[in-house]
Formats: C-alpha cells, structure tokens, sequence
C-alpha cells in the first residue's frame, strides 16, 4: 500500500497569519478571540493553553483585547464591538476582505446581492452584516426560491466548491434570464488549490482520508468533493479517528486536509494510517 499526499492540502496563509497574529498579542497581554479562530479544535486547544480566552458573544469578553477571527465580521459589527470599549484586533484573512470588497461594490453599484455560502457561517454573517437586503443560496432549490431583481450581484464564501458555485451561477442566469447577472468569483486561492489537488488525488486512490475540524466547512467541502471521485472516503480530526478496518484492500490510500488543519496532525494521520496498514515510509 501506498500514501498519496494531494499536492496542496492543510494550513492556508489566512489561518497561518491568524494564529501567529494571536499569539504575539496574547504575550502582550490578556486576549480574548471572538468566536472559533479557526474551525479546529486541536488548533483552539493549544491556544487557550497558551492563555488564549475564546468568547462566541462579546458581552462575555473580561479583556481589554479581543480579536476577530480569520473569518472577518461587517463594520457594522465591528462598530457596535467597539462601542462597548475593548481594543479591537483584526485577524481577518486578506482574502475575505476582497470578497467583502466585492459585495461592497456590487452593492454600490445596484446590484442585489446574493451570497453562495451556509446562512449561519460567520464568514457569511460578516459578508451580509452591512447589507440591509440579501440573499444566500447553497442548493438549487434556493435559487428556485429567489425574487426577481433587474441586477443580480452574486459572490461566493471563500471556502465553497467552485464547481457548485459555478453550477448556482449558471442556474440563477437560467431562472432569470432577463435579469443582468453579475458573478464575482471570490473562492479563495487556496480553497481552489486544495480542491483541485483532492480530485487529482481521489482519481487514484482506493481509500481517501480528509482531515480536519467536524465544523470547518472547506474540510466537509473537500470530502464531498473526494466522494465524487472516490467511493471509500473518511473524515478524521485527529490520528486516534484512523481505524485499521479503512485500509484492508487498499493499494493507494489519498491524503488531504483543509485550511485549518496543522502539519503536525496531518503527519500524525500519515503516520498512522502507516502504523495500522502496515505501510512503508516511502511516499509519492
Ligand atoms: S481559507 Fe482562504 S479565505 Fe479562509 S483564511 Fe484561508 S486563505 Fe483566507
């Protein structure tokens, strides 16, 4: 049996850049992070190790420092977090802000906005904070369900498929043909690389591992992405998740992971999945 890594996979630069970022405040003094910094509880443990207090409601923050998650949040959010005193971090992603530039300009220019993405991510809250009209769509029959409007502005969550982005533009296009559309493509680069690294990986492999937080949505999307391509494919957080059942007629075994997954929980996974197979150390 072989382990095939898919030519991308684990930490962006976003969460990389965040969690350094919170680290050099937190030894400044006591930091409080809004919400999950990432979607990583391996990740989250080691920072609350650190002194690190995690908060989901800015009411319960005891610091004079908070920081906004990788994720971002709208200025009108960020404007009522400041109202009530605490110094404000930002950890925002520099590709979070270019979709929320994007939506700001769409909106500016009279486009209704429409956002692929789930409702409740704290990516799309923070994408749809400053718009007083919106809609967001993740299924067709979302899109079946959408008004009518002359101009049609639609973006992505950083994190979704392109090829189910790509499948709801073209459908909103269909369903209102009158309507001018505009489409700005605001997947982030890294979100893409790791997507397309995971169809080139699950083409091959027999049995496909994705690790990742349960609640980190480029993680499920890069799973429903392998399933595609490849019909055994298992979601772990951690090495203990790894069972040795997975591997027993497995020649090529595939390898990803999404953007807020450590290098050293991707290895511990290799690692394993090595120790019960029963693989060697070479790798492709
Ligand atoms: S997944 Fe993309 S948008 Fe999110 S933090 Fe990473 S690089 Fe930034």
């Amino acid at each position: 049996m072989r382990i095939l890594r898919a030519a991308h996979l684990g930490t962006c630069f976003g969460v990389r850049d965040a969690i350094a970022l919170a680290l050099k405040h937190a030894e400044a003094g006591p930091l409080t992070i809004l919400g999950d910094l990432v979607h990583n509880p391996t990740v989250l443990a080691a920072l609350e190790a650190k002194g690190i207090a995690v908060a989901q409601d800015v009411a319960h923050v005891r610091t004079p420092t908070l920081m906004v998650t990788a994720h971002g949040t709208s200025e009108r959010a960020l404007a009522r977090t400041r109202a009530l005193g605490p110094t404000v971090v930002e950890a925002t992603c520099p590709l979070v802000h270019v979709a929320h530039r994007a939506v700001a300009a769409l909106k500016r220019e009279g486009y209704h906005v429409v956002i692929i993405g789930q409702r409740d991510h704290v990516e799309v809250r923070g994408l749809t904070g400053d718009l007083d009209r919106f809609d967001v769509v993740l299924e067709d029959a979302d899109v079946l369900a959408l008004r009518e409007y002359p101009r049609l502005g639609v973006a992505a969550q950083t994190t979704q498929a392109v090829e189910r982005v790509l499948h709801l533009v073209d459908l909103i296009r269909r369903q209102f043909p009158q309507s001018d559309v505009r489409f700005v493509d605001t997947v982030c680069k890294p979100t893409k690389q790791r997507q397309s690294a995971a169809v080139g990986m699950a083409r091959q492999a027999d049995v496909v591992i994705v690790v990742g937080g349960r609640s980190s949505n480029n993680t499920s999307e890069l799973v429903k992405t392998c399933a595609r391509y490849c019909h055994r494919v298992h979601h772990v957080q951690t090495a203990e998740d790894v069972r040795p059942e997975w591997f027993d007629v497995a020649k090529v075994v595939g390898l990803t992971a999404g953007t807020s997954t450590p290098d050293n929980i991707i290895d511990e996974v290799e690692a394993r999945i090595r120790q019960v197979a029963n693989a060697p150390e070479a790798r492709e």
